[in-house]
């Protein structure tokens, strides 16, 4: 059953080497900016467990934090809208909207936007929608999902964009990029590249002004002052704020935080964390002071979840994408095979969380459960235990439950297990012949049984390297 479906998406994004060639070239870079700046040691995981400490006391009082930020907002002159599901947010931005007889929309890269389907929404009553983050405007004109949480468009390549450009903004390619046979050298490349995103600054200029609403996401919400806090490095959130006549801001609930002394706290993680960057290049604060505001609080199930007792420290993600940018199979196969708004190691454990088990439940099986994901989160979330808990509920065909308990038979036994293992190595075709190891390998690679036991070979290095134990 899980071979089907969600795997396929992933069996064929890791059959095409270019794509994850792409999208580890641009996760290496993150990584290796984040090591720079956020080196392992005790003084990162006292950072990470400051900011657990900070975002789990967040959910412990989050109604009572969602009331008084709604207060601060109303005070202030803005209003909040408390939606249920994705339809009724998509309702009440829609109404915004029609109250100010907008006709075009400038937005700012918001993934709980994505997670309610707002664009095809809005394009399908009428409106305009503009992406003004350079990466959510990529992906816009390709009409394809973001990628990645806080790199939308990293699964493509410099020509990648270029060809796109020329073909739906008519914007001539960079002098000397080619575009099709062996690529150009890479000096002429990272100077297609600066010339690309002020094509698409020139483009967007003129947009910026027709706005006649900004939607934006938030990375936070401060209860105590009625904040928006949106953390960027293009100024186009700030643009989509200021210029229009009116802001509507989408935001998840667990956003909340109590005062704005929590962002000392994780800012420098979200940054590094992110994109390996030491400070973000912007942090905008917004009240309803400035521009008239509208804040849309999204539940769709994150209430329920606050109250799962084993799940609920999901929650506190503070969206970096740091899970993705290590996760093995996230590394191979980009964002896309996930299928929805969250991929990566977030998304296999939220999505079937808020979603169902129905609709996203394949989604825990996409994981190795090596336990990067849980290494790296600034939040300290055990993704990787989560992920394991997720996948204990699926059901297992008749086969598979056999072979389990055959190797467990076997495994406490330990001259039936050798026996076993030997009959292995010397007739590996036995796992296609026997309908536990057909419906084992079904949707798996089963890799070549090794020449030796383990046993043998500490044996063998034993006698080899004339100590006590190999390798020391
Ligand atoms: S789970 Fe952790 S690492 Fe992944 S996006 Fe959320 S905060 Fe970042």
């Amino acid at each position: 059953m899980r071979a089907e479906g969600t795997f396929r998406a992933f069996e064929e994004a890791a059959a095409d080497p270019a794509l994850a060639g792409k999208v580890r070239r641009a996760l290496d870079r993150s990584l290796a900016k984040m090591a720079a700046h956020l080196p392992l040691g005790p003084e990162r995981d006292a950072l990470r467990d400051r900011a657990r400490a900070v975002r789990m006391d967040v959910l412990d009082r989050l109604p009572a934090l969602i009331e008084e930020f709604t207060k601060k907002v109303e005070a202030a002159g803005g209003r909040v809208f408390h939606a249920q599901d994705s339809a009724r947010a998509r309702e009440r931005i829609l109404s915004i909207l029609k109250e100010e007889k907008a006709r075009v929309v400038v937005k700012s890269k918001s993934m709980t936007t994505e997670e309610i389907g707002l664009n095809s929404f809005l394009e399908a009553e009428g409106l305009e929608v503009v992406e003004t983050d350079l990466g959510e405007l990529i992906v816009q004109l390709r009409r394809e999902r973001p990628s990645h949480i806080t790199a939308p468009a990293l699964h493509l390549s410099v020509e990648d964009i270029a060809r796109t450009f020329r073909d739906q903004l008519g914007i001539p390619p960079p002098e000397g990029l080619s575009l099709e046979g062996p690529p150009s050298p890479e000096e002429v490349r990272k100077r297609a590249a600066r010339e690309l995103s002020l094509a698409a600054r020139r483009h967007l200029a003129g947009r910026f002004l027709e706005g006649d609403v900004g939607i934006t996401g938030a990375n936070f919400l401060v209860a105590s002052s009625g904040s928006v806090v949106i953390v960027e490095n293009e100024n186009n959130a700030r643009l989509c704020t200021s210029l229009p006549r009116r802001q509507v801001v989408l935001a998840g609930v667990e956003k909340l935080l109590p005062s704005e002394s929590a962002l000392g706290v994780l800012l420098p993680l979200l940054t590094a964390t992110a994109t390996g960057q030491p400070a973000a290049g912007v942090v905008n604060l917004l009240t309803p002071r400035f521009t008239p505001m509208d804040v849309v609080l999204l539940d769709n199930g994150r209430m329920d979840l606050l109250g799962n007792e084993e799940f609920r420290d999901v929650l506190a993600c503070i969206r970096c994408g740091g899970c993705m940018n290590i996760c093995p199979v996230y590394r191979h196969a980009g964002g896309h095979p996930y299928g929805g708004a969250y991929a990566g190691p977030i998304g296999a454990v939220l999505r079937p969380l808020l979603e169902g088990m129905e609709k996203a439940g394949e989604l825990p099986f996409a994981s190795s459960l090596c336990g990067a994901c849980a290494e790296i989160c600034p939040v300290r979330i055990p993704l990787d235990r989560h992920l394991l808990r997720l996948r204990a509920p699926a059901p297992h065909g008749l086969a598979e439950r056999a072979g389990f308990r055959a190797w467990a038979f076997a495994a406490k036994r330990p001259a039936l297990f050798r026996l076993a293992a030997a009959l292995w190595r010397k007739l590996p075709f036995l796992a296609d012949l026997l309908p536990p190891g057909r419906a084992w390998k079904k949707g798996r690679e089963l890799p070549p049984p090794p020449k030796e036991s383990f046993e043998t070979w500490w044996e063998r290095k034993k006698k080899e390297e004339g100590h006590g134990r190999p390798g020391a």
